[in-house]
Order: C-alpha cells, then structure tokens, then sequence
C-alpha cells in the first residue's frame, strides 16, 4: 500500500491492495483492476508487455504530438455491438445502442452539455477534445442460456455462452449482457489477448437507460478510457499513482456527488478531481477527463503505440 504523497511506480501499482471497500448496492464495478490481476496471474508476459507500453507512452504525457499523427485531426473507431441476451429485456433496442454512441462522442469530444460545469479550477487542465470518436459498424445478437456472466470473459467466448470479438485489432468490441454481482462493467486494457479485448457493460448501463443514477452511459465512457489505458483516478491504492500528471492525488474511489471542493486527505489536502470518468461517482457528477488523461489515451494511437492498429487510414 503506498501510504506517502509520492505517486507511485508501475511495479507499486500492480501489487497495490484492492482491499477498500465499495457500498454494496449502488457501486461501480472495480472489476477492470480484478480482472487485470487475474489476466496477470494467467499471462507471465502481460506484466513485462504493460511495463514496454507504460515506457513508451509516458514520454506522450507532456505534450500532444500524437494527434497530429491522426487522420483529419480526428481518430475514428468503428465499435461492433455485441448484445448477447437471455431475455428481450437484455436484448436492448438499437436506439439505446445508438444513444451509448452518441454519449462516447460528446465526453471524448468534451461537446459533452455539462462539460460547462468543470469548477474553475480545474478549467486549466481539463482534456477539451480527445480527439477520438465512435462510428457504430455492427451489432451482433446472440440469444445465450447464460442468465448472466462474472469477469472471466464467458460473454468473449461461444464455449461461455457468449460471442468472440470481431476484428478486435481494428474494432472496438462492446459486449452487453446480464453482469453478477452489480458489476456495471469491466474494460481490458492495452497489451492484452485480442481474442478478449474490448469492454463489456450490462445491458441496463447501456446508453441511456433508467438505472439511476448509472443511467447516463458513462459506464461505457469510463470502461473505454481503461481500454485506452487511463487508470482510476485514486491509482487503485490510498493516493494511488494513475501515471497521469495534471491530476490530483485522490484518497481513494468516490461514490455519489461529492460536493465541488472535496478535499483528499493527503498532505495538503489537495482537492479532488470528483467530476472526472476515471473516478466511481454518479453518472451525472462526472464530467471531464484531465489533459493530461488526453495525452496518455493519445498516445496509444501513434506509430508503435499499442493501439495504431485504430489509427490506420
Ligand atoms: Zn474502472
């Protein structure tokens, strides 16, 4: 556990505790951090292929050459849909599919409504526009036995009751299902196995829905920014490292609306970033992704970055 006000090293985060506790009915899913651990334990070469992306993308984190790499400024990801569905309730409607489009477009392209209310000073170092955006291409209905699914990727594969991803090097592969245990979602991120890559959201979190107060679709905002590498806000331990350098320093995970102002317990009390995706709050207090967070999701689209396989014209 890192118990200073340094942030930490990778190798610190890895092993950090994930020991804090999450309220039980109204918690965002931690499940992107287990199911890295996992992924860890299972792949001895993950470990070393994370720690050759974290060398070659921190140099991106001071400035922003990678989006000019992009073509017409802008990185567009074509995203196949898959709803696997034991029930028409889970089999969800195309609008609901389209609105979860809609919704990644305007918060990675900060168009986002109440973006307005970035608190002044967080105004300097907010992402403005990721440059990334999202192009519905497929969707992909499969009628499973499975009444639900945990974390250990059964919606990836036909043998789990689910569907394999298609052309995960250059698609982005949503997954929605029937998630236990109040799991909202869980991401992979980059340098994992193509045949699991992608995301995967329940179905009622899917796009606007009505599971207050996750019903704005930011499950899906905030599981795509781990799939391009952002980590939580707290770094998944007490004033955790998120290897981001414009964001403050968090006590740990935030639940509901924290009041604009909230204060970490670290020394100097530095106030929290509440409102950005990478933190656990309510879908209508999270607002913003940081420059900096701009910068590191950028920089897996340039040459050799673990995503260029997107940024292919
Ligand atoms: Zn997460």
């Amino acid at each position: 556990m890192i118990t200073s006000c340094t942030k930490g090293s990778f190798s610190e985060e890895e092993n950090a505790s994930l020991s804090s506790s999450t309220p039980t009915l109204n918690h965002r899913s931690r499940a992107a951090q287990e199911v890295l651990q996992q992924q860890l334990t299972d792949d001895p070469t993950l470990a070393s292929r994370m720690e050759a992306i974290e060398q070659f993308t921190s140099p991106y984190q001071q400035d922003l050459p990678a989006f000019k790499l992009l073509k017409n400024g802008n990185i567009e990801i074509p995203v196949v849909v898959n709803v696997v569905y034991n029930n028409e309730a889970e089999n969800i409607f195309l609008s609901q599919i389209k609105s979860q489009i809609d919704i990644l477009n305007a918060d990675y392209s900060g168009t986002n409504k109440d973006i307005s209310q970035v608190p002044s000073y967080f105004v300097p170092v907010k992402a403005g526009d990721v440059h990334v955006r999202f192009k519905l291409d497929t969707v992909i209905r499969v009628l499973s036995k499975k009444t639900s699914f945990g974390t250990n990727d059964g919606v990836k594969k036909i043998a789990g009751g689910g569907i394999t991803p298609t052309d995960p090097e250059t698609k982005l592969n949503m997954w929605t299902c029937n998630l236990s245990n109040g799991i909202l979602g869980y991401a992979q991120f980059p340098g994992g196995k193509p045949a699991t890559d992608g995301v995967v959201i329940l179905y009622n979190a899917f796009g606007i829905t009505n599971l207050f107060p996750y019903n704005l679709g930011r499950t899906a905002t905030h599981e795509v920014g781990h799939w391009l590498n952002l980590r939580h806000i707290w770094g998944d331990a007490q004033f955790g490292d998120d290897f981001v350098g414009d964001t403050p320093l968090h006590t740990g995970a935030n639940f509901g609306c924290p009041a604009s102002g909230a204060r970490s317990s670290c020394s100097g009390s530095p106030v929290m970033m509440t409102m950005n995706y990478m933190d656990y709050t309510d879908h209508l207090c999270m607002y913003m992704f940081s420059a900096g967070q701009k910068s590191r999701m950028n920089a897996t689209f340039v040459a050799g970055g673990p995503r260029n396989s997107f940024a292919q014209p």
